[in-house]
């Protein structure tokens, strides 16, 4: 088994909260595409690692939540495994010093991503070292389940280096134990928030739909959305268009929505036409969603078996790496 792969393609969610459409247009939605062409994934969900900025309870209160979501957006769980990560808390933990131990804290302090973060969201003096950790976290989670392909977007690729180094690393000091993992760099569509120039995301709720918002609120909030000028292409509008062809993949509608954004073009006043169809597309997409995870939730069972058997798998893998690490320290 030394150096097999076993999970062609792995990702992890994160348990913060209510999910917006843009989480599902760049997050879900191409797992699902993955799905649909026959790629086995294993998910997890990262309770772990909201420890960083979460309370114990608060990080374990959403995981539930955020896999209702995904099952509703189209995860099969015939096709597609789920797991909580703290299912396997001692596994990644110990893993995490093993491997914390080969890498050192100026490396850790260079990652980007740590230092855009330190620069602009956390102070230094009072974020928490889980923070500094994140990376050699993210090594325990995908070598122990012996992961193939990890898909992930611009902000993860330094994450990445640092986990193909320690795997390498490890490998060189005790045999071939992890098989490197395979960077999947995916395409990142940026849906832009309804106010502003900024992404659309959880944190600021004004210029986001949220899966969960009723559609009172969702047609306020698109009434109010910022497009364009006549003749003009605007950021904003770009987006608005890319959210209304994901979320809807009938062509007549495609083509409806081309035409309008031709009117707009040569100067016509269609704004308001095009966000009554994005209204009609987004409520379409919301309702169904909604009724799916009423469904979904009707039966508590259905989460509990699907993450026990994900658990049960993850741990299997997780135990054997260990077994393969804990022979070739001593
Ligand atoms: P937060 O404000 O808490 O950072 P968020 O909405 O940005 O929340 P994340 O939890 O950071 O969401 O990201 C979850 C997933 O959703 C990631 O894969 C991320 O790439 C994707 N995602 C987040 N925002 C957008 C967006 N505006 N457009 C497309 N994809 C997005
Ligand atoms: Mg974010």
């Amino acid at each position: 088994m030394k150096s097999e792969y076993k999970i062609e393609l792995y990702t992890g969610i994160r348990p913060t909260g209510d999910l917006t459409i843009a989480n599902y247009v760049g997050a879900v939605k191409p797992l699902v595409e993955l799905q649909k062409q026959g790629v086995k994934s294993l998910v997890f969900v990262a309770d772990i690692h909201s420890l960083t900025d979460n309370e114990p309870a608060t990080a374990s209160k959403f995981c539930r939540e955020v896999v209702a979501d995904y099952l509703a957006l189209g995860l099969d769980p015939s096709k597609t495994n789920i797991y909580i990560q703290s299912a396997i808390a001692y596994q990644v933990s110990y893993m995490t010093l093993l491997l914390a131990r080969h890498v050192s804290v100026a490396e850790l302090l260079r990652v980007p991503t740590l230092k855009d973060k330190l620069r602009n969201n956390a102070n230094p003096k009072t974020a928490n070292a889980l923070l500094l950790l994140y990376p050699v976290m993210m090594a325990s989670d995908i070598l122990l389940q012996r992961a193939k392909s990890v898909p992930v977007g611009e902000d993860q690729l330094a994450h990445m280096e640092v986990v193909r180094r320690l795997a390498r690393d490890f490998n060189t000091k005790y045999g071939e134990i992890f098989p490197i993992p395979t960077v999947q760099q995916v395409k990142s569509l940026r849906i832009l928030s309804l106010k502003g120039s900024r992404k659309m995301s959880k944190s600021f709720p004004e210029g986001a739909i949220f899966l969960t918002d009723d559609m009172t609120k969702v047609k306020k909030k698109i009434k109010s959305a910022e497009t364009a000028l006549e003749g003009k292409l605007s950021d904003s509008l770009q987006s608005h268009i890319i959210l209304a062809k994901e979320l809807c993949d009938d062509h007549e509608v495609h083509s409806k929505i081309d035409t309008i954004i031709k009117d707009h073009m040569d100067g016509k006043h269609v704004m308001g036409a095009f966000k009554d169809l994005l209204t009609v597309i987004v409520v379409d997409f919301l309702s169904k969603f909604q009724v799916r995870r009423a469904e979904v939730v009707r039966d508590p069972s259905l989460i509990d078996g699907i993450l026990k058997e994900g658990a049960s798998m993850a741990l299997a893998n997780a135990e054997s790496t260990l077994d393969l690490v804990r022979s070739s320290i001593k």
